[in-house]
């Protein structure tokens, strides 16, 4: 069925802004799970990763690649948003998607902002527990969220590369969004 705010991201987050998302998450008599009009899954880590465990190294490579892609598309929208409800005040928008990362139980999230770089920390990535040990990292859905968060409040688009994983042995995640200096 047609969504009429689904494409008016301001009406579906300003909520978002106001309360936080553990308060607003409401469990419906037809079993889903909804953030008024957005609807989100419950999900163990091991599940959700045991599908890329399954995979040959150059499809679990390119299935990251995906994820990614995914999370920033269906994410840039609802950031936009959250930037203008904010008043455009980047250090707003970096506190209310860290709020927002915990609510949803994506780990604890520090952002290290910097000249011509953001960088975020990640404590008790879902991603990289439910994966469990790996040669590359794996929290590509928390670097799609980063690329959003950082091409929002810059403006431009930015590359982000996950530099340190609890998967490949490290304490944290640790994730670093680059753009050019001018
Ligand atoms: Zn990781």
């Amino acid at each position: 069925m047609d969504d009429p705010t689904r494409d008016d991201p301001t009406a579906t987050v300003s909520a978002s802004v106001t309360g936080g998302l553990r308060q607003r998450l409401r469990w419906t008599p037809d079993g889903a799970v909804h953030d008024g009009p957005r609807r989100y899954l419950l999900m163990r880590p091991d599940v959700l990763m045991g599908v890329l465990r399954r995979l040959p190294e150059a499809a679990r490579a390119q299935a990251l690649a995906a994820f990614a892609d995914s999370v920033a598309d269906n994410g840039v929208d609802s950031i936009r948003a959250y930037f203008r409800q904010v008043g455009e005040d980047p250090s707003a928008l970096l506190a209310t998607t860290a709020a927002a990362a915990a609510d949803l139980g994506w780990g604890a999230w520090r952002f290290e902002p910097g000249r011509a770089r953001l960088g975020l920390v990640v404590e008790g990535s879902p991603f990289a527990v439910g994966h469990g040990p790996a040669d590359a990292p794996v929290c590509a859905p928390i670097a799609g969220m980063l690329r959003a968060v950082a091409s929002v409040s810059t403006g431009i688009e930015v590359d982000v590369t996950e530099t340190r994983c609890v998967a490949c042995g490290a304490a944290r995640c640790e994730f670093e969004a680059r753009w050019a200096a001018c």
